[in-house]
């Protein structure tokens, strides 16, 4: 087992993540709130989380993961109300989108999906901890959280208390707060609107106590390391230690990583601008998951990914680039033997694609140390000096690689064999001079993304990765 660094907001330094449990990861991760489509924004975090699931266990590191599913909140209520639809109306459609799209860029699944509905008890009793712990008060029907009495209230955003409250300014509502900085635990109920028996009456929980309850139901009430995007730090993670903390008295997350935002074409993303992407969008006009997936990626989580459709096209041609060498390694003539040279770069470019990724996530340099090695065995290939052993041992290694970047080719629609046969009929067509017949094959192929090169020693063929249009 290797050790892995990373930057903890918390401390703001470089550290060696060391789990309580030795090799067992506990890790949540804030999930969607489901009243609409997930964006490319929040998919920037969620593969980026997989990134780093998937590298701890390339390390050798067992992980449980946790990311909850926010079913009840404000933007939700306000949509189940506008569109007269109820709570599960409201979010069930969201929440099945989400998971397709979990899928759609291949991103592992986590060990569970908590949804805040199966979890209010769980949620009030958090509330009366604090409750008892004099670190609450109630104002017309709500129940709030005192800053004032937890200390370290803070110290993971790292603000002073001029900007915590202008900050607080914005999370404020229409509910009444002694202080600005002061957050609602459990909102009164509304005529209308959802609500659920507590001994502080009739409400709904408000979202920062969702995450601290599920949280520390599934991990524990200290666990190891707690992720988010950047605008999750203030107030969101503050609010869930403040509560967490003031309960139970125990620190409640030792590791806090976050991911800087997406922009697209350098901007932020908003519906107003017109440059507002949801994955299914970029997909239905056409892009490859698997180049979404290698885009969002492809920069460092600490530094803001800008969103291009220039760069969607390079990353479309750099999964090519894999997908052409598996397909050459597929189909390379036979001959025996060994490329020694070739086997002992390969392991010192592994050895560089891992000391990359557990150096908090450098992306480039794996991703560097890969396609150092995808053209070395092209060259070698040319020089038809890649023998059987040295393409096995390649064709494991990419798997290999793979296991943490899931961009490599997955199980086609269209299997094989039935490629092959089309390719040998439209050869026998060409054979036959039946050139109308052999071209109306070829228009079929190329219809479904294969592309035919006539060589001398025959038609070889290869899928073509589909490039998508840009928005109008
Ligand atoms: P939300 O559904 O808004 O709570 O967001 C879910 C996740 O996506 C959170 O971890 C956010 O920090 C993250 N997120 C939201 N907007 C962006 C963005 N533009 N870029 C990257 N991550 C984002
Ligand atoms: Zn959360």
């Amino acid at each position: 087992m290797s050790e892995m660094r990373i930057y903890n907001t918390l401390t703001r330094q470089m550290e060696t993540l060391q789990p309580d449990e030795p090799g067992h990861v506990r890790l949540y991760t804030c999930g969607p709130t489901v009243y609409d489509f997930a964006h490319i924004g929040n998919f920037r975090t969620y593969v980026w989380e997989d990134l780093l699931r998937r590298t701890l266990k390339l390390l050798g590191m067992r992980v449980t993961q946790v990311m909850n599913i926010t079913d009840v909140e404000d933007k939700i209520i306000q949509k189940m109300v506008s569109q007269e639809l109820t709570l599960e109306q409201a979010t069930e459609p969201f929440i099945e989108a989400f998971f397709a799209d979990l899928d759609a860029l291949f991103i592992e699944r986590a060990e569970e999906y908590p949804r805040a509905t199966d979890h209010i008890p769980e949620m009030i009793a958090l509330a009366q901890e604090l409750v008892a712990k004099g670190l609450t008060y109630e104002s017309k029907g709500s129940l709030y959280y005192r800053i004032s009495g937890f200390d370290s209230y803070g110290r993971l955003s790292n603000l002073d208390n001029r900007e915590l409250k202008s900050g607080a300014r914005v999370d404020s509502d229409e509910y009444e707060k002694d202080d600005a900085r002061d957050f609602v635990l459990w909102k009164a109920a509304k005529l209308g609107e959802p609500s659920w028996e507590s001994p502080f009456g009739p409400g709904r929980p408000g979202w920062h106590l969702e995450c601290s309850a599920m949280a520390m139901k599934f991990l524990g009430q200290t666990f190891d390391l707690h992720t988010g995007g950047v605008d999750n730090i203030f107030p969101h993670h503050e609010n869930e230690i403040a509560q967490s903390e003031g309960a139970t008295g125990k620190p409640f997350v030792r590791y806090w990583m976050h991911a800087a935002h997406l922009l697209v074409e350098s901007e932020k993303m908003a519906k107003s601008k017109g440059n507002f992407y949801k994955l299914r969008e970029l997909l239905d006009r056409g892009h490859d998951a698997r180049a979404v997936r290698l885009l969002l990626l492809s920069t460092h989580y600490r530094t803001p990914l800008n969103f291009t459709f220039s760069a969607l096209e390079r990353a479309t041609g750099e999964v090519q680039r894999l997908d052409d060498l598996a397909s050459r390694l597929e189909r390379e003539a036979d001959y025996e033997g060994r490329n020694e040279e070739f086997d002992g770069r390969m392991v010192q470019l592994k050895a560089e694609f891992e000391a990359s990724l557990a150096d908090d996530l450098n992306i480039s340099g794996a991703l560097g140390a890969l396609f150092r090695l995808v053209r070395e065995a092209n060259v070698a290939l040319d020089k038809k000096a890649l023998p059987l052993d040295s393409r096995r041992g390649l064709q494991e290694a990419l798997l290999w690689f793979d296991s943490v970047l899931g961009i490599l080719e997955r199980p086609a629609d269209e299997p094989d064999e039935k490629i092959d046969d089309l390719v040998r009929r439209r050869e026998e067509a060409r054979a036959a001079k039946d050139f109308a017949e052999a071209d109306r094959i070829r228009d079929e192929l190329t219809a479904n993304g294969i592309q035919l090169e006539d060589t001398p020693q025959g038609t070889i063929w290869k899928r073509m990765l589909s490039r998508g249009s840009d928005p109008d």
